[in-house]
């Protein structure tokens, strides 16, 4: 009886042992055999466990097949990566559920040539992945190919964050070019050859321009890149402080630009409105609102510093009657070096930098920046706080 019920599978019992000597051999020899199964099973059970455990928290996606492309699994990030449950997807094959060529060729190459290979491609549609693929085969205990294993990482973000900044660092060397190649020229043009006393100080004063554009850029990046790192270290502290105040600063900063264009600055807040803010990030947000404001604007004409409140937000705006932009641009604006017309920006002695710098302060504070403008009819421009 007792064999029996070891045969169905319970190996908890143990059989008592009998006198006669030959049944408590056996006894013995069965409840030693139902032990060691039994810790051979939990083993198993463990191991199974911890193996669930780590591919239910890869973020990497793994689908195994059969030799006829069957899935026989599949992790929880490729169920949400192909969109499907694996208890559908098993017994389906793989080209029944993923809809790619690269994919079904990387499986065909490994069933029919057990050869495993990686590789980067485009996946879905809308959003379109970067996907990073490596397919390898599944062995028996005695070593026989019975399946193969596919890894799909998404590297999406990744190759977006290197394309930015390799257009970045593109972006700086050909802003920093410009200065340099000029004051590069009239330097030569000083030293190798006979020029009037006139001539001489016009050089000297392009030179110097293109001297202040450069440590202007520089001061910007400066700013970024001290921001972006403060920011990551959770450098900055929230006081609560009255918005009247940071906007009267970042007025006062901007008074002398708004004089040489004899532009005046009005400004509309409650005095009692109160946030939990940085003051200097969000003043340094305001300053470059203002100037674009100024530079952007003809002479004689009106600024407006606004703060306002919604339900759950603080709205700071900055109205201006300038050029305007037309809707094309709106959403490119607030990228680094992005500029609607570049003659004009440098002309007006803009990096490209200021509205990225904006940007940046307002996500830092946890909100975002906005702009309402359309071609000739002025601008405006926003910073959304949450209250
Ligand atoms: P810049 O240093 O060139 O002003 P910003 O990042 O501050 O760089 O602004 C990016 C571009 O957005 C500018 O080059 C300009 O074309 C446009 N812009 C920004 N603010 C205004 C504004 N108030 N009116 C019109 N255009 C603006």
């Amino acid at each position: 009886k007792a064999a029996e019920r070891m045969s169905r599978g319970n190996f908890s019992e143990r059989i008592e042992l009998p006198k006669q000597a030959e049944l408590a051999k056996l006894a013995h020899a069965m409840n030693k055999m139902a032990h060691e199964l039994d810790d051979q099973i939990k083993n198993v059970i463990n191991q199974r466990n911890q193996l669930d455990t780590v591919l239910a928290g890869m973020t990497e996606s793994v689908i195994a097949f059969d030799l006829e492309q069957k899935i026989i699994f599949m992790n929880p990030a490729a169920e949400k990566l192909l969109k499907i449950d694996e208890q559908k997807a098993i017994t389906k094959t793989i080209q029944e559920i993923v809809r790619s060529n690269q994919l079904y060729e990387m499986v065909e190459e490994l069933i029919s040539n057990q050869k495993s290979i990686s590789h980067e491609f485009n996946f879905g549609i809308e959003p379109i992945m970067t996907l990073q693929a490596r397919s390898g085969l599944l062995h028996d205990e005695t070593g026989k190919a019975i399946g193969g294993l596919l890894v799909l990482n998404d590297v999406t973000e990744l190759r977006h964050l290197e394309r930015v900044r390799k257009d970045f660092v593109a972006n700086v060397s050909h802003e920093l070019r410009t200065p340099i190649t000029s004051i590069k020229g009239f330097v030569e043009t000083l030293l190798g050859s006979e020029v009037t006393n006139e001539e001489q100080e016009k050089f000297l004063n392009i030179i110097s321009t293109h001297a202040n554009r450069l440590a202007t850029i520089i001061d910007d990046l400066l700013a970024l890149s001290t921001l972006e790192q403060q920011d990551s270290e959770g450098a900055f502290t929230k006081e609560n402080i009255k918005i009247s105040d940071v906007i009267d600063s970042a007025i006062n900063s901007c008074s002398t630009s708004a004089k040489n264009k004899n532009i005046t600055i009005q400004r509309t807040c409650r005095e009692e409105l109160r946030a939990d803010i940085t003051p200097s990030l969000l003043e340094q947000a305001l300053v470059n609102y203002i100037d674009n404001a100024i530079k952007y604007s003809e002479p004689n004409s009106l600024v407006r510093v606004e703060a306002k409140e919604t339900d759950n937000e603080i709205i700071l705006a900055v109205h201006d009657n300038g050029c305007g932009i037309s809707e094309e641009h709106h959403s490119r604006l607030f990228e680094r070096f992005y500029r609607v017309d570049k003659a004009r920006s440098r002309k007006a002695g803009g990096t490209g930098l200021g509205l990225s710098i904006v940007k940046h302060i307002a996500q830092s504070l946890g909100g975002y920046p906005s702009v309402v403008s359309s071609l000739g009819s002025g601008s405006s421009f926003q910073i959304h706080l949450p209250k």
